[in-house]
């Protein structure tokens, strides 16, 4: 029986190995954290809106069937009771509501369709996939496994491991399919400074704020849509858009690098609600030679966000002083929903760069005009907000390595992470 060794256990992973649990194959699968719950942070264990979309989430020509099965399938195994499971259409007619007034602006609104599961029933989705597979004797979990070296040896492939008390272990296995997301980077790093030619561009990283307002504000808005996504080029020249919208939302903390530094991020709840929204205004920095190292660029700029809130804390300021580069010394009416343990109120001029500034200042004013009341002085920045988007990886660069999901550049969202796997375990068994 052919030995897989698949690495991490998110979305992608979870795509690949559903598609071939039943066949002959004996995956083992190394998940770096202690159980299947309390993994990395990421859509699939935070908030879970899961997309049906052409226009966003990814590179892959993913088709709309497989993306409804996905869909399907996550909801089937969230047991969120029919009558409690958000759905909605991101600008779905261009005809009524919101696409026109944004598009007027200079906005260029995305189509897209939505489920949300909540974070409260992610853990429902992630104990019943496991209980699933934990119970197929070809199936085998290894966690408390980080990987650190992925090497083709021959035709088979090296893996080495280490253990919670960092003791090193190796295993050959006949392929390897890394499905580490972005919060694994490094080992995708390590393996791409040995093959450097494994990349197939240098890319970007998106930099910016999560924006939180009070409901009221962007009732009509939500109520439309639940997620709006919209972009534009700003006067900077840098593209920016609306990411994560959370009707009555959380905003949260995100680690990475194992707590080596924290980003803000959002997510919402069906059981528990707020009276605040928020979303991500991401501005794009794309760079081009010499500087080919925007995961170090944007590492620095959030790391750099730390170390002036004193820690592991992000920097939390009003709308009006961010804009008239002011510290923030009081908050006003708008209450976050970030303890108040994780951040400091502060100055993000100290952080970004100006035309980062310039950018989310020009997105903010023209959705002012759209939605009025965006731009009230007392609503609320968090920073930094980073999307870190790995280069993409060349799947044929290896016979026996394959990289799936948000790690190999191709995904940036649950439905693509998963797609991705079930289309590289597809050529399994064509
Ligand atoms: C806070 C947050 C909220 C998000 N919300 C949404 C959303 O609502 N909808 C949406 O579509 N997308 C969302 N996304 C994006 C989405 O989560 C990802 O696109 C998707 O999960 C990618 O799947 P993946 O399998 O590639 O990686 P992940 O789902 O991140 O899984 C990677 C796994 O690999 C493990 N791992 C990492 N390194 C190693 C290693 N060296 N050894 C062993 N294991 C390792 C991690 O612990 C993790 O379990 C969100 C992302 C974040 C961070």
């Amino acid at each position: 029986m052919k030995k897989i060794a698949v690495i991490g256990f998110g979305a992608a992973s979870i795509g690949y190995v559903n598609e071939l649990k039943n066949k002959n194959f004996e995956l083992h699968i190394f998940e770096r954290s202690k159980d299947i719950i309390s993994s990395s942070l990421s859509g699939i264990r935070s908030d879970g809106k899961i997309f049906i979309s052409s226009e966003m989430g990814g590179k892959l020509d993913l088709n709309l069937d497989i993306q409804r099965n996905i869909v399907d399938f996550y909801l089937d195994k969230s047991e969120v009771p029919e009558d409690k499971i958000e759905h909605g259409f991101s600008f779905q007619s261009k005809k009524e509501g919101y696409y026109k007034d944004f598009y007027m602006k200079g906005f260029q609104p995305v189509n897209s369709e939505f489920y949300h599961i909540g974070t409260d029933y992610l853990k429902n989705v992630m104990k019943n996939i496991y209980d699933d597979l934990s119970n197929r004797s070809n199936v085998i979990f290894h966690f408390n496994s980080k990987i650190i070296n992925v090497e083709a040896v021959n035709d088979e492939v090296k893996i080495t491991h280490v253990n919670k008390e960092n003791k090193e272990f190796n295993d050959i296995f006949d392929k390897a399919v890394i499905g580490v997301g972005r919060s694994g980077h490094k080992l995708v790093q390590n393996i791409k400074k040995r093959h450097p030619k494994i990349s197939l561009s240098s890319n970007s990283v998106d930099l910016g704020i999560r924006f939180e307002l009070p409901n009221h504000i962007v009732d009509d808005l939500n109520r439309e849509m639940y997620e709006f996504k919209v972009k534009m080029e700003t006067k900077t020249g840098y593209n920016v858009r609306t990411f994560c919208n959370n009707p009555s939302g959380y905003v949260t903390l995100e680690r990475y690098n194992e707590n080596e530094f924290v980003t803000v991020n959002g997510h919402s709840k069906v059981r528990s609600k707020t009276d605040n929204t928020n979303f991500a205004i991401l501005v794009t920095h794309t760079f081009t030679e010499p500087f080919n190292d925007p995961i170090g660029y944007g590492t620095h700029i959030a790391k750099l966000s730390n170390i002036l809130a004193g820690g592991k804390k992000v920097t939390l300021q009003k709308y009006s002083d961010f804009k008239n580069e002011r510290r923030t010394k009081q908050i006003g009416r708008v209450t976050p929903t970030l303890p108040s343990e994780n951040y400091i109120l502060g100055d993000l001029n100290l952080v970004f760069p100006s035309k980062t500034k310039e950018s989310i200042i020009h997105f903010l004013e023209i959705l002012n005009e759209v939605v009025p009341g965006v731009t009230a002085p007392d609503n609320l920045l968090y920073g930094v907000e980073v999307k870190f988007y790995s280069n993409m990886l060349d799947n044929s660069y290896f016979k026996n390595i394959k990289f799936i999901g948000d790690c190999s550049g191709w995904s940036r969202s649950i439905t693509y992470a998963t797609g991705h796997g079930i289309l590289e375990a597809r050529k399994e068994t064509e």
